[in-house]
């Protein structure tokens, strides 16, 4: 049966729940379609949904920081208890270690902009707090099947440390709170639903076209396909104005035991990010470590063409790559012989800064490009995309003129114009899952 709708949101994972609950609040009538059988089904499911700070730009930065109030305030943020439960936020504090394409330098005026608290640590300091931390400097990283991977250090490293950073403890369940949040608003959700087409009449967005057949008609269609939103941009006809690309990325993310002396008494270790050999961690549940990569230029990029066809089982070859990597940083971590741990697509912009804008189809928004760091920014990118189509349906140009977003918590002023489809590459980009 053919429905109309204000507003469809493609894609149920954390971006979209976060979007239709913006826009639900605001009163329009939102459909969300997912192909999938749940909410957070897609990428959000394998997300490590670590909750840091550091990024290249201030907008950036700001972004991370009022979403973090969010997700401290989650019952509040999203104003209801989803029966399911829900997620929750869990501080740890996140130590980043030296690297030459995130310095400390670069990184600590857009803190202390932004009001993010921050310690810098040297590295005697780095091995009082950390239990177990090797503090050399190996950089570049470097394959464990390379001999120079073994080199012994060439320095020490310090680090930045940011207290109130963290992790949510189960991603799928935030974008379950959010989706539960928008339906008690009266959002209509449609689960094992494939859209094959967007309408367009008179260059505008007018809806979709599922599979099987059902139209849906909107004026406005937002795109929160995650890593399929390039092939969703393809069926809108969209993208031939945007100068920063997208393509998915595989990643995996390996499951260890925590290091002796990592978690004490109940109280987590910090999560890590160490660009130095190429990896970042943070604690999992029941005494586990999760670790991840931070896409190293000296390992194969896992670019694919179809999330659909990516392996979801972890690799022998990545997990001793990373698992190594984590060794050699947390001296008392122990490397199981069989690896444990999840594999995810990244939806990686080409400066791997995201993309939450307008299209050159009036009417057809997007919210992508998040690059394996977006997951924390869930709560401000729904805010983002329901303040941008407001304005931009009313009439305003935020190409000439971008739509600047004061964040509630912070005051904050964030211009969206630094996530625009058209902005210059962000040179300040770490060039990697950072940002
Ligand atoms: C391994 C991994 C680790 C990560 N770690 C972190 C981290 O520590 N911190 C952080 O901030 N971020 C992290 N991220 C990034 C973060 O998880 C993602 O940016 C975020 O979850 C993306 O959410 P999304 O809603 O855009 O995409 P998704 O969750 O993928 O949702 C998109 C949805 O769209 C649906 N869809 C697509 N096409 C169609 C169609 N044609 N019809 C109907 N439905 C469709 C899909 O089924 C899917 O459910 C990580 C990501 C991965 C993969």
């Amino acid at each position: 049966m053919d429905r109309d709708a204000e507003v469809i949101v493609v894609g149920a994972g954390v971006m979209g729940g976060s979007i239709a609950l913006e826009l639900a609040k605001r009163g329009l009538n939102v459909v969300v379609i997912d192909k999938l059988g749940a909410p957070g089904h897609g990428s959000t499911s394998a997300s490590s949904a670590i909750v840091r700070f550091n990024y290249s730009t201030i907008d950036g930065v700001a972004t991370s920081w009022e979403s973090k109030q969010c997700w401290v305030e989650w019952s509040d943020h999203v104003g209801v208890i989803d029966d399911a439960g829900m997620a929750r936020f869990q501080q740890t504090g996140m130590v980043v270690l030296d690297t030459p394409i995130a310095p400390r330098e670069k990184v600590t005026p857009l803190l202390l902009a932004a009001g993010v608290p921050y310690e810098e640590w040297d590295a005697a300091t780095l091995r009082q707090r950390v239990a177990g931390v090797d503090t050399g400097r190996y950089w570049p990283p470097k394959g464990i099947d390379e001999p120079a991977f073994f080199d012994g250090a060439t320095e020490e490293l310090g680090a930045l440390f940011m207290p109130d950073a963290g992790f949510i403890d189960d991603p799928q369940l935030a974008a379950h709170n959010l989706i539960f949040a928008a339906q008690s608003l009266g959002a209509l959700t449609m689960f094992n639903a494939v859209v094959s087409d967007v309408i367009r009449v008179n260059g505008r967005a007018a809806g979709v076209r599922l599979e099987n057949g059902t139209v849906i008609h909107a004026p406005v269609v937002v795109n929160a396909a995650g890593p399929w939103s390039t092939q969703l941009n393809r069926l809108a006809g969209v993208g031939a104005d945007f100068s920063i690309g997208v393509r998915p990325m595989r990643q995996e993310v390996h499951y260890l035991p925590a290091p002796i002396g990592y978690n004490v008494a109940g109280q987590l270790g910090p999560s890590l990010a160490d660009m130095d050999l190429g990896t970042y961690m943070r604690p999992g549940p029941g005494d586990t470590i999760y670790v991840g990569g931070t896409a190293p230029e000296c390992d194969p990029l896992d670019w694919i063409d179809n999330p659909d066809d990516a392996n979801p089982a972890v690799t022998a070859t990545t997990y001793a790559n990373q698992a190594t990597r984590a060794a050699r940083r947390l001296s008392t971590l122990r490397v199981p012989t069989s690896p444990k741990g999840v594999a995810g697509v990244y939806d990686v912009a080409e400066d791997w800064t995201p993309i939450y804008d307008r299209t050159e189809l009036a009417g057809f928004y997007v919210a992508m490009g998040t690059s394996g760091n977006q997951f924390k920014n869930a709560p401000l990118v729904g805010l983002f995309l329901a303040t941008l189509i407001e304005r931009v349906e009313a009439g305003h140009d935020h190409d000439g003129d971008p739509v600047r977003y004061v964040g509630e918590h912070t005051g904050n002023i964030i211009n969206l114009g630094a996530f625009s489809r058209k902005r210059s590459f962000n040179a300040s980009s770490a060039g990697n899952v950072m940002g």
